[in-house]
This record gives C-alpha cells, structure tokens and sequence, in this order.
C-alpha cells in the first residue's frame, strides 16, 4: 500500500471507541483480537453497493451510519453483542469531503455500540462497502433459524413497512411533506440495531430473524430451516403512523409483507415460554407484536378474515430496475 493510502486510514479510520479485547488494532498485516473466555465469535457480513444498496450521491455520514447498522442487525438477530469490525472500501477516489462525512457517520454508531474498528482494505474502483462484525453469543443461548416448532407463535418488533416506503420515497414515487421525509430518511439509513432486544430474547424466543428482505423471505428462511411452515394474520401487522396515514392498505400490506429495509426481528416463542415473553412486553422492555404462529408443513401463508390471502411479490426493490 502507498504512504498516501496509510495515511488516508490513520487520518479517517484510526480512531478508539473504548471496545475491550483488542491486543492490536489497525496498522500491521492483521489485528490481534481476544473473544471474552468460553464464548465463540458470532461473525457476519454484509456488502453495500452503490445504487444497489443505497443511491450514489447519498450524504455519505449517512451512508456510513446504514453500512454498519445493518451489519449489526445480523448481531443483534443471532442474540449476540458486538466486539469489532472490519472495513472493505472500494472508492472511485479519495474524495476528502467523502471519507470525513463517511468516517463520521460510521464512528457515530461504532462509539454507540462500542465496536471497535480493527482493520480493513482500501481498493480504488466503483464505490462499495464491505463490513464484517464480529460479535460474542455462548453457542447454546444463540437465536438460531432452526430451531422454531409447530404450536410456537410469531412476534415481529416494532412496525414494518416503513423501508420500503423509504426505499419509494427516494426513488420519487411516493410524496410526501418535509416531516415524513425526515422520518422515512432516518428510518433508510438510521435502521436502529435491536441488539438490547436480540439479549433479552435469549432463553425466549426458540427462532429469529432480523427482516432486511421481508416479512415473507425471511420468516421462510425459519420455515425452511426448522422444518415447519407459518401462517400470519395480516391484520396483526404492525405499521407506523406515518406510513398508515400516506398509502393505501393494499399497498402497505404489500410492502409490510415483501418490503425490505426494515431491520426488525421476526422470532417465535413456545407457548412454554409465552409466559416471559409477555413479562417483557408488559414492563415495556420491548416492543412487538404477535402475528401468527408456526405450523407443521412449510412456507409462510397469509390469512384476512380467515381466507388464504395470495401474496405478490412486488415489494423488494432496490435501486435499478429489476432489483437483485
Ligand atoms: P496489507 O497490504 O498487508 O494487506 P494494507 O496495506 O492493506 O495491508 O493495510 C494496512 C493496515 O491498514 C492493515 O492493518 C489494515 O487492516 C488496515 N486497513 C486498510 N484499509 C482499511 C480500512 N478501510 N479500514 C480500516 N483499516 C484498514
Ligand atoms: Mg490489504
């Protein structure tokens, strides 16, 4: 790597955020890092790409908040809590303004959640963003997808939807008033990692998810990983106010059920363990709501009145034509 290069690192990502474990940090040819004892790591990645992920010419503060809050939704889905992170950066150039506004955002939310970055990559070509978390889970209180059973029911934290009417609202085909705006912004790119909630469910919850491509795809991914199928009472979704008051309810069930972007955690709970979980709800620990339950069989059906709903899958959509 040039001197440019290094420097270019120290100046945008050198930069404490007080995590524990780490022996060495960015700098030599790796980062030396040590697990709290008897826990194994809980390591995942996500990729952003440049008008696929999010638009081009988005604030780039913006931009760096969204690249590691929706890695860390995957922590916080698994149960685990975040340790480090790593930084793969494809830039078209080193464009100062860009990095200052990147390295921002990005910091903002590693000092919230106390992840330190511990290395990385800087390659130049078309802009693209590769975060790897790595966080800490004891093995047997993790929140697989395997693991829900015929009888459990299915609870999603806080409102869906909102995502994909961001996702609308940016690509100009959803209007709406300045203070709308600000909310579906902050709801695209400040997606709030429900790393508290994924803790708090370990011992509950028997299966979870976080919803980064749907209610429909990734309440499947449980079906088809534990054996079983799900049915959900559309009239049970939960959906934000402001969403409710802009679009039409053929439209917001669709992007409640197919949308992506919305980070909440889709998980199931068995009837033994009901008990705790409304324990939970009723002191206000989390938020969520009961949408239906696991059955023997497979896939995801949606029932309105007690009628099979057919469900198109129209909502998920990034930035070009024909999605990815
Ligand atoms: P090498 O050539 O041995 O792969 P590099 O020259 O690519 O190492 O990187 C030098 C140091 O800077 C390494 O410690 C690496 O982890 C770190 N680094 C490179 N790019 C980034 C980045 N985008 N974010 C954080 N650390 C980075
Ligand atoms: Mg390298």
């Amino acid at each position: 790597m040039a001197t440019g290069e290094f420097e270019l690192i120290r100046r945008y990502f050198i930069r404490s955020v007080g995590a524990t474990g780490v022996a060495l940090g960015i700098g030599d040819d790796c980062a030396l890092v040590q697990p709290p004892q008897g826990c194994p790591l809980a390591v995942s990645m996500d990729t952003l790409v440049a008008d696929v992920h999010f638009p081009k010419n988005a604030d780039p503060e913006l931009i760096g908040e969204r690249a590691l809050r929706v890695n860390l939704s995957d922590l916080a889905a698994m149960g685990a809590q975040p340790l480090w992170f790593t930084l793969a950066l494809t830039l078209p150039k080193a464009d100062n303004r860009w990095l200052e506004g990147f390295s921002e955002g990005l910091f903002s939310v590693a000092e919230e959640y106390g992840c330190a970055l511990i290395g990385g990559d800087t390659t130049r070509g078309p802009l693209s963003i590769t975060i790897q978390v790595h966080g800490t889970v004891k093995a047997e209180t993790a929140l697989l997808r395997a693991n829900a059973r015929a009888g459990d029911s299915v609870f999603v934290t806080g409102e869906l939807g909102d995502g994909a009417a961001a996702v609308a609202v940016i690509q100009n085909q959803l209007d709406v008033d300045k203070a709308a705006f600000k909310y579906f912004m902050s709801r695209y790119y400040r997606p709030r990692p429900l790393l508290r909630e994924g803790g708090l469910l370990r011992g509950i919850a028997s299966a979870a998810v976080d919803i980064s491509d749907g209610l429909m795809a990734d309440l499947g991914h449980i079906c088809e990983q534990s054996g079983v199928g799900a049915v959900v009472n559309v009239k049970r979704l939960p959906v934000s106010q402001t969403l409710n008051k802009l679009a039409k309810p053929k439209q917001i069930l669709n992007w409640a059920l197919t949308g992506g972007d919305d980070y909440q955690l889709c998980f199931t709970v068995p009837a033994s363990r009901l008990e705790k979980m409304e324990m939970l709800l009723a002191q206000g620990k989390i938020k969520a709501t009961p949408i239906g339950e696991i059955v023997r069989g497979s896939g995801v059906s949606c029932m309105l009145d007690g009628k099979v709903m057919p469900i198109q899958k129209t909502g998920y959509q990034h930035f070009e034509p024909s999605g990815n």
